[in-house]
């Protein structure tokens, strides 16, 4: 735990400083509170004696001056601890970020993304908040305690013990009202991620919510969490606010057994002696003198707020210990694609081995998402990839640009394993159109520069070209300078699919994936893609996965993946001889009028 706690604590860094002199000015600010009421007595008993209010100047100035200088640290320490806090917090996230970014898809897998967004938010600033209470009160409130207890036996002598027996039945108060809220809060962290879960879902995936009319059912779905959470938090909070009530009966009750005692004592032990002159009487007091009873009072009162003050850090501290233990456990989680220690910096051709590759995406699944690739695309060969969903297709090309590591096997691009490339070098000799493509808002062109930050205008509509969407861009009066809304809301399934193509081609790769991202493109079009690309970029490996037999046939191999095994491997003339799934598809695809 502690170990823990530390490791998230790293990220406090330059702010250290402040962490550290933020409990200085809060030893100020206690060490003179615990001394006001003590001067404040023997002030009460200065005035009995002075003969006028000249006298009580110096007295005057010397509290006013401690009550500044308490004030003063008071205001500085809380202004070191925000600054220490929000240095804190700000450190972390992007410490946070930084791993995130890191990560390859098996750790992001692991996690769930909107769980990283939960503990990149709503967990850093409950450790942001624990952390700013801790340096305020951890030596605060301990010191107060003492100094008050101390205090208090200088001035109260044995009365002091009155407030030693206070010190447990607070605590134990405190610790039962905390336990039973703190299990609650448990339960509403767990429901907050999960609603967090469920709001991201929507929202990514409000045009199908839509689209399927679901507005209703998920509106339910929503307000039926949310009303739990918020019955959740009543539950809890009513339970916290049984806090104040109690501890206000606790001091009250403390309070008049001190009033009981030390009135008692007064009484008994003081004594009056009559001044011959004026005729009044002058008290003399033993034990206790009122002065000094309502110096106790006040010390009273500072002992129990500072147990006070310590069962609150302490109850803070544990509810975002859950926080922390996430937000540690994002930081130790290793990545596990990282850069090799003497990586290949170029990829030289763009063929491709697979030797005998099986793969599955948790360590613990039974079942491989692929298993016993075996094959070799030489460099400029276009290849088909056909199966059913879910045979492993879009596994077999993620594992080429080393998204994922194999289990067993090695993947050979240009002669060398993935493992032994540089990452950079070979993600931007591997262009893959994905399935699930993305546009980001801004213009055509910035979209295009995510291929090649450099490439001119000439460069940019020459693979708009080949990507077959000239029409398109012309047709606009900006032309590049066209808008690209928040995931390019703004443009077809298919003239997406096209953008993305044209984005990935500028990256002038060694080998482009084409992961079924022609599908929203009409026959036509689709085939005068695979015209251009063919004859424009010979050199180009071109690896597409589709779901037409059209889209592939005149590939110079055609894979058959069935189940996560390749079934047949050839060319569209063989294979419709040979297998007999190639067969079949290409027959209900035909007979549907060449879908
Ligand atoms: P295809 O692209 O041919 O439709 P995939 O390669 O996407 O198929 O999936 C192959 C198998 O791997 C499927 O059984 C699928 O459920 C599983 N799979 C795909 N992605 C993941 C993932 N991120 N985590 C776990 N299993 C996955
Ligand atoms: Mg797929």
């Amino acid at each position: 735990m502690f170990e823990t706690i530390r490791k998230v604590l790293k990220s406090v860094r330059e702010y250290k400083i402040f962490a550290i002199i933020t409990p200085l000015f809060m030893i100020g600010e206690a060490a003179v509170e615990c001394a006001l009421p003590f001067v404040m007595s023997l002030f009460v008993d200065t005035i009995e004696e002075v003969q006028s209010i000249g006298e009580l100047v110096p007295w005057f100035i010397i509290i006013i001056a401690m009550t500044i200088f308490s004030i003063v640290c008071g205001i500085l320490g809380g202004r070191f601890a925000s600054f220490a806090s929000c240095g804190f917090a700000k450190n972390l996230r992007n410490d946070l970020y930084k791993k995130v970014e890191s990560f390859s898809f098996e750790n992001i897998d692991h996690f769930h993304a909107s769980s990283l967004v939960t503990r990149m938010t709503t967990d850093v600033n409950n450790a942001q908040m624990s952390f700013a209470m801790v340096v305020r009160i951890v030596i605060r409130a301990p010191l107060m305690l003492i100094f008050s207890a101390v205090m208090a036996f200088v001035t109260g002598g044995n009365m002091a013990w009155i407030f030693v027996a206070a010190i447990p039945a607070i605590g134990i108060i405190f610790f039962i009202i905390a336990k039973f809220a703190m299990d609650i809060f448990r339960r509403v962290f767990k429901r907050y991620d999960a609603m967090n879960e469920s709001v991201q879902e929507n929202v990514a995936g409000m045009r199908v919510v839509k689209s399927f009319v679901r507005e209703g059912y998920e509106d339910e779905k929503f307000s039926t969490t949310s009303s739990n959470l918020s019955k959740d938090f009543i539950k809890a909070e009513k339970i916290v606010a049984l806090m104040t009530p109690a501890m206000n009966t606790t001091i009250h009750v403390v309070y008049l057994i001190t009033m009981f005692v030390a009135g008692e004592l007064i009484f008994n032990t003081a004594s009056a002696v009559m001044d011959p002159e004026s005729g009044a009487y002058k008290y003399t007091f033993q034990d206790l003198s009122v002065s000094q009873m309502s110096a106790l009072l006040t010390y009273g009162i500072q002992i129990l707020m500072a147990i006070m003050m310590i069962s609150m850090v302490v109850t803070t501290l544990i509810l975002s210990l859950e926080s922390i233990r996430r937000i540690a456990e994002v930081l130790d989680e290793e990545p596990t694609i990282q850069n090799p220690e003497n990586p290949v910096m170029e990829v030289a051709d763009g063929s491709v081995i697979f030797d005998h590759v099986s793969f599955k995406y948790k360590k613990e699944a039974e079942r491989f998402a692929v298993s016993d690739l075996d094959f070799t695309i030489k460099s400029g060969e276009f290849i088909g990839i056909i199966g059913s969903t879910g045979s492993g297709k879009s596994t077999l090309v993620n594992l080429i640009s080393r998204l994922y590591d194999t289990t067993t096997g090695h993947v050979l691009v240009s002669g060398h394993d993935v493992k032994e490339y540089d990452l950079k070098t070979l993600r931007d000799s591997v262009a893959v159109v994905l399935q699930k493509n993305f546009l980001f808002s801004g213009t055509v062109r910035s979209n295009m520069q995510w291929g090649d930050p450099d490439a001119s205008d000439e460069e940019i509509l020459r693979a708009i070209e080949i990507a077959q969407i000239p029409d398109v861009i012309h047709h606009y009066a900006e032309g590049l300078d066209h808008a690209v809304e928040q995931g390019g809301a703004n443009f077809s399934g298919g003239q997406k699919q096209r953008l993305c193509i044209a984005r990935a081609i500028l990256k002038k790769p060694k080998i482009l994936i084409l992961d079924d991202s022609t599908s929203a493109v009409d026959t036509k079009t689709d085939r005068l893609i695979r015209n251009s690309l063919k004859n424009d970029l010979p050199s180009m490996t071109k690896i597409v996965i589709a779901q037409r037999i059209s889209s592939i046939e005149d590939a110079d191999q055609i894979i058959v993946l069935d189940n996560g095994q390749i079934n047949a491997i050839g060319t569209h003339e063989q294979l419709l001889k040979t297998n007999e799934i190639y067969h079949e598809v290409y027959q209900s695809q035909t007979q549907k009028g060449g879908n």
